[in-house]
């Protein structure tokens, strides 16, 4: 399959459609290889700019797609196109949608035991014929891993969603990645918290002008020092133009 990517510090952001990347997981999840989706934001980035140990570890994922508007906007200031934002959340809705139709199998690994239960629900009463085949919350200790993944390779699910906030749930499927045997594993942030309705996403208006970073900003203050990042990311991208151009001259 055709994969164009736009550069961006080093990390190779996949321009692609939700829909390309849906056709991405059909034959990833026909193939049955372990496959690592990333879905990266500017902090993501940022930090593999900045620590070489994570950016090592973003080289071995398969795939890594544009999860918000810092993103879109560096690929712009790079003179690069990115066709859309494919987030999360985003792409977990779309997986439920085509994976109801085609029996694809699904485990849920991430936040808080009521929460997870009930993003497990929730989806499950919008989607009657959705296979679930487990879920298990996010907060178990070092120690629990092996008991945690020995869970995930018994369910054998298609696709595994993990919701551990980055970069913890990026540390873990790599980790785990050949041990488990998952065709397509995805690390997916707060989206269990959005399907439980206990995170609300921004409305559709402010996510189309690509101010959902303020909406969350608004609703959790305590992001700010993690938003801090963005300014640097975008200082960084704007130094790699220049070196480019330079280099070019
Ligand atoms: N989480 C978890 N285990 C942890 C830390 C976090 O399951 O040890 C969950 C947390 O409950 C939340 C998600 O991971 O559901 C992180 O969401 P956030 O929006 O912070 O994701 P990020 O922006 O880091 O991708």
């Amino acid at each position: 399959m055709r994969m164009e990517t736009v550069n961006i510090l080093g990390v190779p952001v996949a321009g692609m459609t939700k829909d390309e990347v849906l056709e991405w997981i059909r034959i990833m999840v026909e193939q049955r290889k372990p496959r690592h989706v990333v879905t990266a934001n500017a902090e993501i980035i940022y930090k593999a700019y900045r620590e070489e140990e994570f950016f090592k570890l973003l080289a071995k994922a398969d795939l890594i797609t544009p999860d918000g508007s810092g993103v879109m906007g560096a690929a712009r200031l790079l003179g690069k196109h990115l066709p859309q934002r494919v987030t999360g959340i985003d792409l977990t809705q779309e997986i439920f949608r085509v994976g109801e139709e085609k029996k694809w199998s699904l485990y849920f690994l991430g936040a808080g035991p009521e929460v997870v239960k009930k993003a497990v629900l929730n989806t499950l009463s919008l989607h009657n014929h959705l296979n679930i085949v487990g879920y298990h919350h996010g907060y178990f200790s070092q120690q629990e891993n092996d008991q945690v993944v020995s869970k995930i390779k018994q369910a054998k699910p298609d696709i595994l969603l993990v919701a551990l906030g980055a970069p913890k749930q990026e540390l873990f499927i790599q980790e785990y990645l050949k041990d488990m045997q998952v065709p397509v594993s995805i690390g997916v942030g707060g989206t269990f918290d959005v399907l439980a309705g206990t995170a609300k996403r921004a409305p559709v208006l402010l996510q189309n002008l690509g101010l959902e970073w303020l909406y969350r900003l608004v609703k959790e203050p305590k992001r700010y020092k993690r938003m801090l990042a963005l300014p640097k990311f975008v200082g960084a991208v704007l130094k790699s133009r220049m070196k480019t151009k330079n280099s070019s001259k």
